[in-house]
C-alpha cells in the first residue's frame, strides 16, 4: 500500500494486482492538476482551446493535417469507417480485430457496410487476401470501401506493424482507403523505436486512445485529411458524440501525449517477464510463437474458469477475450513486486 501511495495516484485498491486491461490506469497527479486549470470554451462551437490543442497535437504527431477528439475508442473507429466506407461496401479487417469483434457489430448498423474478416493470426494481415478482396469485386461480389488494421493489434499480444508491412498492405488496397485502429500506436511506437507518423505512413486515417496505457481518464482522438475530419466532426455530432466544455477532460489528454508516452516501455518489460512464466508453465499455449511484444499477454488455457479463480486467490485479476483465451494486460498501475506475485501465482497455477 506504500508503494501506491508514493506514486500519488489511488492505484490499484490494497494488493490487488489488476492485470485485465490498462484501460482501469487511473490518472496521474499532474492529469489531475491540468484538468483543474485547463482553460475551455464550448467545443461544438470549435471554441475549447484546450481540445484545439489537443486535436492540433495529435495530429502532428501522426504526420496528418487535422484531428477530432471523441469520447471513446470505439467512436473513433466507427467514425472511420462511416466516412471513409460506403454503404454496401466491404470493409476488410482482420477477424479478431476489435471492429470486428469487440463493437458489438456497430459497422453494420451506423455505417450500413459488410465486414470482410481474414486471418490475422499474427497480428498482421496478409497483402494478397486485399487483392483477392479488390479482384472479387470483379466477380458479382461487393466492392471493398476500406482496410481496416490494429497497430498495435491487440489479441496477438501487441504486435507492431513496421513501415515495411504497412507499405506492402498500402500498396495492395491501392484506391481503397486504410484505416489504422491505432488504440495503442504509442506502445508501437516506443516498442519498435520508429515515431507514430513513420509507422501510420500510407494510411489514410488512424485513431488512438489516451484512455488505456497513456492513463487520461477519458478520450480517442482520430487524425486524418481536412476534408474527412470535418466530415466526422459532423457524424460526431449525429452519435452525440459533440461536446462542450471538453477541455477538462482532453487536459488530461494532452499530458497523456506529451509525458507518458516513453514510459510505456516498462509495461512492455513487465509483460515480457509474465510472457516467460506463462511459456515456462504451459509450453503448449501459443505464447512460445508471438510472445509479448509490447504489453499483452495472450494464451491459450483448458479451464480459464479455474485459472483465474486461481490467480484471483492471488490477488490477480485477469481477462478472457475469447473462449479458451486468456490476456494479462501490464500498465502503469503495475509495478515489479505486482510482476513478481504474478509470476509465483502462475508457477502453481492449474
Ligand atoms: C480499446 C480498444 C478500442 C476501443 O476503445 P474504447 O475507448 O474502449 O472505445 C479500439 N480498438 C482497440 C484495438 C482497442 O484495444
Amino acid at each position: 500500500m506504500g508503494a501506491g501511495a508514493t506514486k500519488g495516484t489511488i492505484g490499484a485498491v490494497g494488493a490487488t494486482v489488476d492485470l485485465r486491461s490498462d484501460t482501469v490506469t487511473q490518472p496521474t497527479a499532474e492529469m489531475r492538476r491540468a484538468m483543474a486549470d485547463a482553460a475551455v470554451g464550448d467545443d461544438q462551437y470549435g471554441e475549447d482551446p484546450t481540445v484545439n490543442e489537443l486535436e492540433a497535437v495529435f495530429a502532428e504527431r501522426m504526420g496528418m493535417a487535422a484531428a477530432l477528439y471523441v469520447p471513446s475508442g470505439v467512436m473513433a473507429n466507427q467514425l472511420a469507417i462511416r466516412v471513409l466506407a460506403p454503404a454496401g461496401s466491404l470493409v476488410v479487417a482482420g477477424r479478431r480485430q476489435h471492429v470486428v469483434a469487440y463493437e458489438d457489430a456497430a459497422a453494420a448498423g451506423s455505417a450500413g457496410v459488410q465486414l470482410f474478416p481474414v486471418d490475422d493470426e499474427d497480428g498482421l494481415l496478409d497483402p494478397a487476401d486485399v487483392r483477392w478482396a479488390r479482384d472479387a469485386a470483379h466477380h458479382h461480389m461487393p466492392v471493398p470501401g476500406l482496410v481496416a488494421i490494429e497497430n498495435t493489434h491487440m489479441p496477438s499480444g501487441g504486435r507492431w506493424w513496421g513501415p515495411d508491412s504497412m507499405r506492402e498492405l498500402c500498396a495492395a488496397a491501392g484506391d481503397v482507403p486504410v484505416h489504422v485502429d491505432g488504440a495503442r500506436i504509442f506502445n508501437a511506437e516506443v516498442a519498435s523505436g520508429i515515431p507514430a507518423a513513420r509507422l501510420v505512413e500510407g494510411a489514410t486515417t488512424v485513431m488512438a486512445c489516451l484512455s488505456k496505457g497513456l492513463c487520461a481518464p477519458v478520450g480517442s482522438v482520430l487524425a486524418g485529411p481536412s476534408d474527412v475530419i470535418e466530415e466526422a466532426r459532423a457524424h460526431r455530432h449525429r452519435m452525440g458524440g459533440a461536446m462542450r466544455q471538453a477541455g477538462i477532460i482532453a487536459a488530461a489528454g494532452l499530458v497523456a501525449l506529451r509525458t507518458m508516452v516513453g514510459r510505456l516501455a516498462e509495461d512492455h518489460e513487465r509483460a515480457s517477464r509474465v510472457a516467460g512464466a506463462v511459456v515456462e508453465r504451459w509450453p503448449g499455449s501459443g505464447l512460445g510463437q508471438v510472445g509479448s511484444p509490447t504489453n499483452m499477454v495472450i494464451f491459450r488455457h483448458d479451464d480459464p474458469t479455474a485459472l483465474q479463480a486461481h490467480l484471483e486467490s492471488h490477488g490477480i485479476l485477469s481477462a478472457t477475450i475469447a473462449p479458451g483465451v486468456v490476456r494479462l494486460v501490464t500498465h502503469r498501475d503495475v509495478d515489479d513486486d505486482g510482476v513478481d506475485r504474478t509470476l509465483v501465482a502462475i508457477e502453481g497455477a492449474p
